[in-house]
């Protein structure tokens, strides 16, 4: 029996590749400088599995930007734009994540597209016809020569053939990328030829699509790359990791896979375990990934033993591996670093483990699972058995209140009084709104004294008192200056909030926050997601304040701004001792408290952001339609508690439309915005192909960018948008909140559009 570890989080126990990183981008630090951080992090990560008592240890499992990118570059598939950026490999390589302005030139970043259903980004490939691809990037064989060097006998992670390609994307017609493989085949030959010379023995292809829905072709190519890796290379163990899902129909496409040993998911996907074991060839070795690489909890060692055992008495111990589910990317680095009690108490940080501490579970498994555990390790586990009784009966995690009140909860709480036609015209009366009316987001600059208010509020150098009053004064000027400018329905700005799910865990029961639990999501940047870790309820109102005081100076319209209950659980870490969508229902109903307060202090118009529904789409279509069930109930429980002379908005951003339009139109919104500046109103066509009922206001500037866009640009777009959609069911906004943004470009932007909009409405 062996551990392994699939790979480890880069970003450094205090974030130190994020501060290198940016410094070197500011040109603060020399290239040996950045160099010299890589190496320490990796040799940090290495040292610490190595203590831990870990076999098989990963190495090309740092990376300075995106691993997908590093593998681009390996393999040289450098699109032709960026040939005459004459500089090292690394600036290169950054010029190709984030685009390069310099000298004259301007070369636009490659697209980034979000891993699987992660919150992590990766750099999408770009092929040609023919693409052609040669060894560019020696980063694979470098680091495990320099895990060599330090003592390490390293298993270095390659991303899998197949999946490479298939995370790619075809920049011309004509051809399919799987037709590729035999052209790439040739550079990653040399590259495990390399690694052969230098004495690897084991070798991992991350191979997550094997977990996908894939069809005839793919499957074919998965059989005859790997036929031929293995004929070449005998001597090598190769080890092939699926995760996020489980094998399902590829099942024997995976097990029949000419290699050593096959890595599965058992946290996402546990089920698969006795088909894999009644199915496994008699020579495969197989890896077991029992602790969850992609959230906080500790493992249930009773319960991960449960699958060891099961799967020594079908294969024997030699052929069982114990990992985590997947690459430990996804877990914040050391909860040993969580000292501030007042931040996360005691209780609740006994029930968590980050990468570091899973790396040790993973070690105390399977000391637990061999003939004889030593009484320290029988210690470890009747420790973890303890936690884990604690946490199930915690009465900080259950609320009887709440888990009623969900039990009670049915259809017709997931429903308006009234249809929307009806609705319609009942708002048409209360609000008396222009045609085309102009709106915002809600979020208004977050400017460096915002931020550094509450930076001072936080630290206790400024009063609560003093804190209200000047956020006070900063709303008061926002309204004012909407008024000013003509805009129809007003927003308070949302300065009192750091994070649209922050703001709202930070006021619900059941939420956690960590003081260092850092997460990379793309880059340098990182997020520090909520944890939730029991019955959510709403224990008083949380945006009341603000939008009655806004509401309070002025005649006009102010929406309420609210975050939905699929956004939060997105992007939060979740419980994991019921489902997603019990959590979820939890949330929606502390929402719909919220809303329901809203109405009560005056508030007409409510908008309830669910950004991240799309992306909660499940990796497999068979599994859509139940997702989408509960997620668009959820925000239906949210929103339908009020009036029908009340409006709800939405607002979805980075989305696309098509296929799941009925669900979108199922959220019975009187009002959705959405992104659509950069696609042209392209995304606008899903809404009018099927008729979209309600209303629309499709972002008529792109607010990701500083340039000012001119009043022709968005009277040109909203053309091309009533061209498909009916006048009376317009609205103008831009494509999204406005917090990045600075005052002047806002100000300036805002003007024209609302220019724009009484431009297209006087041709009525
Ligand atoms: N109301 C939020 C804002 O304006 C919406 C942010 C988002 O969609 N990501 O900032
Ligand atoms: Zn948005």
């Amino acid at each position: 029996m062996q551990t392994h570890i699939l790979g480890y989080p880069r970003i450094g126990s205090n974030r130190e590749l994020k501060k290198a990183c940016e410094q070197y981008w500011a040109g603060k630090t020399s290239l040996q400088e950045l160099l010299e951080v890589g190496k320490t992090i990796r040799k940090q990560n290495w040292k610490l599995q190595q203590e831990a008592g870990i076999d098989l240890i990963p190495s090309n499992d740092f990376s300075f930007y995106d691993q997908v990118l590093d593998m681009t570059l390996s393999v040289g598939a450098i699109p032709a734009r960026y040939q005459d950026i004459a500089s090292n490999e690394l600036d290169l390589y950054f010029a190709m994540a984030r685009g390069h302005q310099k000298e004259g030139l301007d070369i636009t970043a490659m697209e980034m597209t979000k891993w699987f259903d992660t919150n992590y980004h990766y750099i999408v490939p770009e092929f040609q016809k023919d693409q052609p691809f040669k060894l560019f990037s020696n980063k694979i064989v470098n680091e495990f020569i320099e895990a060599k060097e330090a003592g390490i006998h390293a298993k270095p992670v390659i991303l899998g053939l197949v999946t490479y390609l298939l995370l790619g994307k075809e920049k011309e017609e004509g051809f399919d990328k799987l037709d590729l493989a035999q052209n790439l085949l040739p550079v990653y030959t040399e590259i495990l030829k390399e690694l052969e010379n230098n004495g690897a023995e084991w070798i991992q292809f991350d191979e997550p699509f094997l977990a996908l829905d894939l069809d005839q072709k793919a499957k074919e190519v998965y059989q005859s790359v790997y036929a031929q890796i293995t004929q070449q290379f005998p001597n090598l163990k190769f080890i092939v990791t699926t995760y996020f899902d489980g094998l399902k129909d590829n099942l024997s496409l995976a097990t029949t896979l000419p290699v050593d040993a096959l890595h599965i998911d058992l946290v996402r996907a546990p089920e698969q375990l006795d088909a894999v074991l009644a199915t496994i060839p008699e020579t495969l070795i197989l890896s077991l990934g029992v602790v969850d690489g992609r959230n906080i909890w500790k493992n249930d060692f009773n319960h991960s033993l449960i699958f060891i055992k099961k799967a020594i008495a079908a294969l024997g111990s030699e052929r069982v591996f114990i990992a985590p589910s997947c690459s430990l990317l996804h877990s914040p680095f050391d909860l040993d670093l969580e000292k501030n009690e007042k931040i996360l108490s005691p209780e609740i940080k006994q029930w968590l483990a980050f990468a570091k501490q899973k790396v040790s579970e993973i070690v105390t498994l399977k000391k637990l699972a061999s003939e004889n555990p030593d009484y320290n390790t029988l210690q470890q586990l009747a420790e973890n058995k303890q936690a884990i009784e604690n946490r199930k009966v915690s009465t900080l995690i259950h609320n009887q209140d709440v888990k009623n009140r969900v039990a009670v909860t049915t259809e017709s709480d997931a429903q308006r009084n009234s249809p929307f036609n009806v609705r319609k015209e009942t708002q048409q009366n209360a609000l008396e709104l222009p045609l085309f009316p102009t709106t915002t987001i809600g979020s208004f600059p977050q400017t460096k004294e915002v931020r550094s208010w509450r930076a001072q509020f936080k630290k206790g150098d400024l009063s609560a008192q003093e804190y209200d009053h000047l956020l006070k004064e900063e709303t008061q000027r926002t309204i004012n200056w909407q008024e000013e400018i003509g805009i129809d329905v007003l927003v308070h700005g949302e300065f009192e909030r750091n994070d649209m799910v922050e703001y709202f865990g930070e006021q619900l029961a059941g939420f956690a926050f960590t003081q260092n639990g850092w997460v990379q999501s793309y880059g340098s940047r990182c997020v520090k997601p909520p944890l939730i870790y029991g019955d959510v309820h709403r224990p008083q109102p949380m945006t009341v304040y603000w939008s009655q005081y806004a509401q309070s100076l002025t005649q006009k319209w102010v929406k309420g701004m609210l975050t939905g209950p699929v956004t939060i659980l997105q992007w939060s870490f979740v419980r994991d001792d019921q489902p997603r969508s019990t959590t979820c229902k939890q949330i929606a109903l502390a929402i719909r408290d919220e809303v329901n307060d809203l109405e009560k202090a005056g508030i007409r118009i409510i908008q309830i952001d669910e950004p991240a529904i799309r992306e909660g789409l499940p990796l497999r279509k068979a599994e859509w339609q139940n997702y989408l069930q509960w997620a668009v109930e959820a925000f239906r429980i949210s929103a339908s508690g009020v009036e029908d002379a009340t409006q709800i908005h939405t607002h979805m951003c980075y989305s696309e439309f098509n296929d799941i339009i009925h669900n979108i139109a199922d959220m019975d919104a009187d009002v959705i915005t959405i992104e659509c500046s950069r696609s042209q109103m392209e995304l606008l066509n899903a809404f009018a192909d099927f008729k979209y009922p309600n209303e629309i206001g499709p972002g008529v500037y792109d607010i990701h960018s500083p340039r000012v866009p001119s009043k022709e640009e968005m009277v040109a777009l909203l053309k091309k948008a009533q061209a498909v959609i009916p006048a009376e069911q317009l609205w103008v906004n831009p494509d999204c909140g406005l917090k990045t943004r600075h005052w002047d470009e806002t100000e300036k932007a805002l003007i024209a559009m609302v220019a724009a909009s009484k431009e297209v409405a006087a041709a009525y």
